[in-house]
């Protein structure tokens, strides 16, 4: 069920409420606060009229008809009428109340009684300050002619003092309150123009509000847009890759969420293949970057334009791009694909003048059958792509074998540690297989490599290839080194006891010879075993050599001290050059495979001259020359004419057991310190080169023999 999205409120739409709200208020409290001040003012301006009024009106009153009190008589009243008489219309009514509350004095005709508002009096005189208050007068009612006029009144009590009165009596202070005059002033004249003042006011306040807040609106609303428009083109670069465009890991994981639910549902199958471009550093590096960046557009251009509308095409970051294959039908389906998607790389790029050639290594992974989530598709998809990468076969699809992580090979770790600590006495897995290393002018063996071999319980003999990788992943390597190290020692001293002495090279892997430890141990399993120094060898690869020198030569130093003999295996694969190796503290240089199966084919003369170079400045630098993987006589007799000194391969002999080697006593020769002429030990083959000419079978293992 979809979440309920709990949305927000505009910006705009929340400004528009609170801030109307807002105006509303504010526009009200001023036209209340304005009214009310005007209101106030008029009946303060009404109070001084009355107090005016009371001055005119009182002076011509006896103090003593308020005293006594008593009704004024026709002249007073007249006198009084007078007095007030330029109030005109405006006075309503006078009234003169004395303190006990009759009326002394009514301005209005007829109007001989009457009762004050006894409260306001009482007020008024005691504390001699008057009071006013709005009202609504009737009058006329009963005069009849036309039913009465009614109209809003100020009624105003002004307390009345001795001292204002006609000829006040002298012993009564002037300022004693005596009574009170009531004035009734006309107030409608006042409403009317209060009214209009707060209409008008009112009008001019809701206009101006208004434009103020039209005009607040605009600006939000502008500001709200413009900030909605920079929000969207930030998410919208969020997503995307800024140099090719295509989308980028993030948009890439959402894509994939979404394709894999789904894919769960119809039951269709996701494909994802990552890529990336074969030594792009280099070119990064040697062309520069904005080279660099040129290549990367184009290769995301060649991408995009091959690829099914469905398909998505992301940049991964640097030099990874991901194809993300919503629907796939196999997946051998996938890998075709792949090799399409690589097949794109064969057109050479044009930078600026410049054609280059680049290739990619593409892994291929899919759902359901590798993987489960998105995580883990794209995770089986980087495994799939470091192997197509570590056997450069271009396209690889997923394999748990290759996979670190995969349960199976988590298995085999365990069985692994387990194979190196077996009980004394108890049944080996792990085995020391040698093979001979044949002197080419003599065809005699003189020397040993020793290659391990797993005789697993349930999986029968695995090559080295299939564990040792696994060990240095996990850090077991050293014990798989210190278990063959100790296995050939053994060996060695076994021999020398039966008084043969064959020299045996242990492979050390790179992360042996990072540190000292292995020279340590080498030392203490010499000494303890009595086998003299010269007698071991130790092969360390190229790649390990060059990878960290200034902690590699150290070790190397400290073995050549101790007299063990250092070679360079599997050389020419990597980037070394032979000059490089002079003042590397080495003495055997194995040429690897790979340049030797090449001699005598038809084509590939090329790596006759290689090899032909590679010896020539092995030898100037007095180092001895090794070829790996000589299957047959004819390039047997190519290494012999090159100058090569030493050889070894299937053609001699697979590696055996130790039992299985037919090896002869040792017979003194003259050695040389350094170089090729070294370690002439006498022993026979396992087989004379001469009398072998086919191949044996290509899988080496606990049963190879040497015939
Ligand atoms: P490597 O040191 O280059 O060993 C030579 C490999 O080539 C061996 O494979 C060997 O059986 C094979 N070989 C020998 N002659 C021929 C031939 O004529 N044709 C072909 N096609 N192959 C030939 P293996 O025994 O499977 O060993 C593979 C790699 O495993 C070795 O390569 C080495 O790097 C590593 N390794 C083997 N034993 C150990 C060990 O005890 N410790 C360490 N660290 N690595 C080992
Ligand atoms: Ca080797
Ligand atoms: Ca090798």
């Amino acid at each position: 069920m979809p979440r309920a999205v709990r949305r927000r409120w505009p910006l705009t739409r929340s400004f528009a409420v609170i801030s109307s709200v807002a105006m509303v208020v504010l526009g009200c409290a001023l036209v209340w606060v304005t009214w009310s001040v005007m209101s106030q003012q008029s009946v303060r301006d009404g109070i001084a009229t009355s107090e005016t009024v009371t001055a005119y009106a009182t002076t011509t009153v006896p103090t003593d008809s308020f005293v006594l009190p008593d009704t004024l008589d026709a002249d007073q009243r007249a006198a009084i009428s007078r007095a007030t008489s330029g109030f005109g219309d405006r006075l309503v009514e006078l009234r003169l109340w004395a303190l006990d509350g009759s009326l002394i004095y009514s301005s209005a005709e007829h109007t001989e009684t009457g009762f004050p508002d006894g409260d306001r009096l009482d007020l008024v005189t005691t504390g001699g300050e008057p009071s006013a208050r709005v009202i609504t007068d009737v009058r006329g009612a009963d005069a009849g002619d036309d039913g009465g006029t009614e109209r809003h009144v100020l009624d105003v009590y002004v307390p009345v003092h001795a001292g204002d009165t006609a000829d006040p009596d002298p012993t009564r202070a002037p300022t004693a309150v005596i009574g009170a005059a009531e004035v009734m002033l006309d107030h409608t004249a006042a409403g009317v123009a209060l009214a209009e003042a707060v209409r008008t006011l009112g009008l001019v306040v809701a206009i101006g509000l208004l434009a103020l807040w039209l005009v607040l609106f605009r600006t939000v609303w502008t500001a709200s847009r413009r900030l909605q428009a920079t929000a969207l083109e930030n998410a919208r670069l969020a997503l995307l890759d800024s140099l090719t465009g295509l989308p980028n890991r993030r948009m890439l994981a959402e894509r994939m969420r979404r394709t894999v639910l789904e894919a769960e549902e119809t039951g269709s199958r996701v494909g994802l293949m990552l890529l990336d471009i074969d030594r792009f550093k280099d070119i990064n590096d040697s062309l520069g970057h904005d080279r660099g960046d040129e290549l990367l557009e184009q290769v995301a251009e060649r991408l995009r334009g091959a690829l099914r509308d469905d398909d998505v095409v992301a940049r991964l970051g640097g030099d990874e791009f991901a194809i993300l294959l919503p629907d796939v039908r196999s997946v051998a389906n996938a890998e075709r694909l792949a090799r399409r998607v690589r097949g794109l790389f064969v057109p050479p790029f044009m930078l600026g003048e410049l054609p280059l050639h680049v290739d990619t290594s593409v892994g291929v992974a899919c759902l359901p059958d590798h993987a489960s989530d998105p995580s883990s598709l794209m995770r089986t998809a980087d495994v799939a792509m470091y192997a197509a990468k570590h056997h450069r076969t271009g396209v690889s699809v997923y394999s748990a074998d290759e996979d670190d992580s995969s349960p199976a090979r988590l298995v085999l770790l365990g069985d692994l540690h387990r194979a190196l600590t077996p009980a004394p006495g108890a049944h080996r897995e792990l085995r020391m297989h040698y093979q001979p290393k044949i002197e080419l002018a003599t065809g005699r063996t003189v020397g040993l490599e020793a290659l391990m071999r797993w005789v697993h319980p349930t999986r029968g003999v695995l090559p080295p290839t299939t564990f040792i990788p696994l060990a240095e992943q996990s850090g077991l390597i050293h014990d798989v080194t210190r278990y063959a190290l100790t296995e050939c020692v053994t060996q060695l001293a076994a021999w020398r006891a039966e008084g043969r002495a064959t020299p045996v090279a242990v492979n050390l892997s790179a992360h042996d010879v990072t540190t000292l430890a292995v020279v340590d141990l080498i030392e203490s399993l010499l000494e303890e075993h009595t086998v003299p120094a010269d007698l071991l060898e130790v092969e360390i690869t190229e790649t390990a050599l060059v990878a960290d020198p200034s902690r590699v030569v150290p070790v190397l130093e400290r073995l050549g001290a101790l007299g063990i003999r250092v070679a360079i295996d599997d050389f020419g694969i990597g980037n070394t050059s032979i000059s490089q190796l002079r003042d590397l503290p080495v003495d055997e240089l194995k040429i690897d495979r790979l340049f030797v199966s090449d001699l005598g084919v038809d084509g590939r003369e090329g790596s006759e001259i290689v090899v032909q170079a590679m010896v020539d400045l092995a030898h100037s630098f007095d180092l001895r020359v090794v070829a790996e993987g000589v299957e047959d006589e004819p390039t047997a007799v190519i290494l012999r004419r090159l100058g090569v000194d030493q050889a070894q391969g299937y053609l001699y002999s697979q590696a055996v057991p130790a039992d299985d080697l037919r090896l002869t006593p040792a017979v003194p020769r003259p050695r040389r310190d350094r170089g090729r002429g070294r370690g002439g030990v006498a022993v026979a083959g396992t087989r004379p080169a001469s009398t072998r000419h086919t191949r044996p079978p290509r899988s080496p293992g606990a049963g190879d023999t040497n015939g």
